[in-house]
């Protein structure tokens, strides 16, 4: 499987980080090594000093797709769940001056916990979806699936022009506002409307 990833996909997001946005999704991946599941601690690894949280709905892939025509995007999804795409905020910096590839700053080991996942059907309303993250119980991070650039249809079907789609992939669909530093000892808690999706801590 893959872990495809969206960035800059939120207005308030874009702006807090002093990015544009261009017009079109920017899409990165991560390995399946990147995976962290049923709520394990994230050990704060060594080689970065600002690791941010990134809380983005995922959407994962049922079936094999190529060109995936928008208005038949969601048939490639059966399930939805929240991840972190958790960012070393620091490393991204130096490699964006220097027009380097993002991979180490983004898809390093355990750097995309992801939550269990449930059915699609369970929110008819992809369009107004409120998602939340909160730290050590306050809320960090609110933002709403209204709020993106790109919806799930536009994105399934940019990403499936250059990356064949096969079931059991995640997408990230991007994050809002409120991106910030985790430390050692942080308690992360996610949450898809009152349903809590994601709780572990930093190590
Ligand atoms: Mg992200």
């Amino acid at each position: 499987m893959k872990i495809i990833a969206i960035g800059r996909n939120y207005a308030d997001h874009i702006a807090e980080l002093n990015n544009k946005g261009d017009g079109k999704p920017v899409v990165f991946s991560k390995p399946d090594t990147a995976l962290l599941r049923k709520n394990t601690p994230f050990y704060h690894p060594d080689f970065s000093k600002e690791i941010h949280h990134e809380v983005e709905i995922v959407l994962r892939i049922s079936k094999v797709g190529k060109y995936i025509n928008p208005n038949f995007a969601l048939s490639y999804v059966s399930e939805i769940g929240l991840g972190i795409d958790f960012t070393a905020r620091d490393l991204q910096a130096q490699l964006k001056q220097k027009g380097h590839p993002w991979e180490i700053a983004k898809a390093f080991d355990s750097s995309a916990p992801i939550s269990e996942f449930v059915p699609i059907s369970q929110y008819p309303d992809l369009k107004n979806l409120n998602f939340s993250l909160r730290v050590n119980g306050e809320i960090r991070q609110a933002g709403n699936t209204k709020m993106m650039l790109f919806d799930f249809e536009t994105l399934i079907s940019y990403v499936s022009k250059f990356f064949t789609l096969k079931k059991g992939d995640l997408i990230f669909t991007g994050t809002p506002a409120g991106v910030s530093k985790i430390a050692i000892g942080d308690h992360l808690e996610g949450f898809i409307e009152d349903k809590k999706f994601l709780d572990f801590e930093i190590k």
